[in-house]
């Protein structure tokens, strides 16, 4: 999967009743397949923006979001919904995993649109196979209260994996554990990416796990640099 951003920008407010802001400014990127990318800068700077509409939760002011060559703005939220849902997956400074399901329900989430049967076996199996490989093996059936910050996450990021996406995109995805769990999580995001071949874009705050990534960009005053 390829995605391009073509002069982007995106403002808020109208200069009347909110401030008008220029949060992004004539941004272009080019995403290809497998590679790894951090963006980094201050706090307020547009790095949740721009992942957001790299996501296609968020559409640009102005510009062009190609997936695949197709300008995503010529489709509908369901056609853009199931772009996200079968090429790309998310994970976020909090887990959000949903507190009364257990691990691997919470994980299969993603999957509950499938309606095929061998299909949903066979993202049963994959879960559990992905909850094997992050050391939550033995957990599948505990909820998210049971669970440490760190071993929530790694579940969050197995739900990010479960319909095998080309594209990862994580937003501070280790902005709120320890150090040690903060490591595990960017190890894990690194090693998906290289023996996956999956694609990762990440927005950080931790030099550490910036410097794992290919290429690094810096966010300030709308521009990437
Ligand atoms: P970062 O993730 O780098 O901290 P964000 O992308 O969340 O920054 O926000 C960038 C700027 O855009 C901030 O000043 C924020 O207040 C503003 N902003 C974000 N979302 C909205 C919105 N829906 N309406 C108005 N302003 C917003
Ligand atoms: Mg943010």
């Amino acid at each position: 999967m390829i995605i391009e951003l073509e002069n982007i920008s995106k403002s808020y407010g109208n200069g009347v009743d909110a401030p008008l802001r220029h949060v992004l400014v004539d941004i272009s990127l080019k995403i290809e397949s497998g590679e790894s990318l951090a963006v980094v800068g201050p706090s307020g700077c547009g790095k949740s923006t721009l992942l957001n509409i790299l996501g296609t939760l968020d559409q640009p002011t102005t510009g062009t979001v190609r997936i695949d060559g197709e300008d995503i703005s010529t489709l509908n939220d369901t056609q853009r919904a199931g772009i996200r849902n079968r090429k790309i997956g998310f994970v976020f400074q909090m887990h959000h995993l949903l507190p009364q399901l257990n691990l691997i329900e919470n994980v299969l989430l993603p999957t509950l649109i499938l309606n095929d049967k061998s299909q949903r076996n066979a993202a049963h199996s994959r879960a559990m196979d992905l909850l094997h490989s992050v050391g939550l093996g033995d957990r599948v059936k505990q909820h998210p209260g049971q669970l440490s910050g760190g071993e929530c996450q790694r579940a969050a990021v197995v739900r990010a994996l479960i319909n095998q996406p080309e594209l990862i995109l994580a937003d501070e995805p280790t902005g709120s554990l320890d150090q040690e769990s903060a490591e595990q999580i960017g190890n894990l995001l690194s090693k998906i990416n290289i023996e996956q071949h999956v694609a990762l874009v990440l927005v950080t705050h931790s030099m550490d796990l910036a410097g794992k990534m290919k290429t690094k960009y810096v966010l300030n005053q709308g521009k990437l640099k």
